[in-house]
């Protein structure tokens, strides 16, 4: 039998992280991606993995760049027809944000499955080889590629564009609040319980300047300082992360509408989970207000999703209002 040929880009994370000589000084990425497949029992019987150590870096440092030139690489081995499936392997810190990226940019039919680990390599029941495994045999199961980009770990598979890292230290951090997974790994394969609505594609950027976009959170009896600062500064974009469905305090109206009339004002929840509405509340500073002083409606997005299809769409010259992304 023929294995399916999986490619495997390693960029860092936990799951890398070893204790140096000291090891009171905490861990660091270490342990290549082809050290990291070979301590997965069972992995060579799943697929032929071309396991590549892109980079060894924390998540965090992580940049649009790298998102770019990896959709970029994903797309012409498609084009090659030479791999069947993908894994990116990287910190969960950012995970959320490179699989919803990548999700975004590429319009293929191949799995293509993000994963990492909560506990590191040295750590009682570290969960990296587990995952590892679950995401080649997402991978290497073509089914998944009506899914779109997804996540992979602690055997649930997750669309990008709802899954969210929701616990600083459980293997089960990974959640998609909306919908729930869309589907699981079982006795070693992966099963898609459902086909997950995805937004329109985006080209991926040629490379230039990334835009400025501030992300800011409504919080209790806060006056709009942050935003008065932000009239005075040249940001390109602003999402902001409201309270509820969309609400917002009086006081934050008349930066806000400063601000829309210069750049793209996205209004997000900080609620975590459902849609920002449209037509209910109809005091100041509430959702049919907001809109109608041209703020764009996120949809279900949140406001890190948010941020990143701003980023986008500026980038590539669509304009930031087209409804069909905001879904
Ligand atoms: N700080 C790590 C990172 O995102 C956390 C992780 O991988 O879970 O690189």
């Amino acid at each position: 039998m023929t294995l399916p040929r999986v490619r495997l880009f390693l960029l860092g994370g936990t799951i890398t992280m070893k204790a140096g000589p000291d090891s009171a000084s905490g861990v660091v990425p270490t342990v290549d991606a082809r050290a990291l497949c070979q301590a997965v029992p069972g992995l060579d019987s799943v697929a032929y993995v071309d396991a590549r150590t892109d980079k060894m870096i924390a998540s965090g440092n992580l940049t649009y760049g790298h998102a770019f030139d990896l959709a970029a690489e994903i797309r012409l081995a498609e084009k090659n027809g030479d791999v069947d499936g993908f894994v990116i392997v990287q910190g969960t810190d950012t995970l959320e944000e490179m699989a919803f990226l990548l999700d975004c940019l590429l319009d293929i039919k191949r799995p293509v499955v993000v994963t990492g680990a909560m506990r590191n390599p040295a750590q009682l029941s570290s969960d990296g080889p587990a995952n590892i495994l679950a995401a080649v045999t997402c991978a290497a199961t073509m089914e998944m590629g009506l899914a779109g980009v997804v996540v992979v770990l602690n055997d649930d598979i997750h669309a990008a564009r709802y899954v969210s890292k929701r616990h600083t230290g459980n293997v089960g951090a990974f959640q998609s609040p909306n919908n729930g997974p869309v589907g699981r790994i079982v006795e070693g394969e992966a099963h898609l319980f459902s086909v997950p609505v995805t937004g329109p594609k985006i080209a991926i950027p040629k490379s230039g300047d990334i835009p400025n976009i501030a992300l800011i959170k409504a919080s209790y009896g806060d006056d709009g300082y942050l935003l008065k600062l932000l009239e005075t500064s040249d940001c390109d974009g602003l999402v902001i992360e409201a309270f509820g469905a969309g609400h917002l305090p009086e006081k934050y109206l008349d930066s806000l509408d400063r601000l829309a009339s210069r750049i793209p004002v996205v209004l997000s929840s900080r609620a975590g989970a459902g849609h920002i509405f449209r037509k209910t509340y109809g005091y100041k500073g509430a959702e049919i207000d907001l809109i109608k002083r041209g703020l764009i409606s996120s949809g279900i997005l949140d406001g890190l999703k948010a941020k990143i299809l701003l980023t986008l769409l500026i980038m590539s010259g669509v304009d930031p209002r087209a409804s069909q992304y905001w879904q």
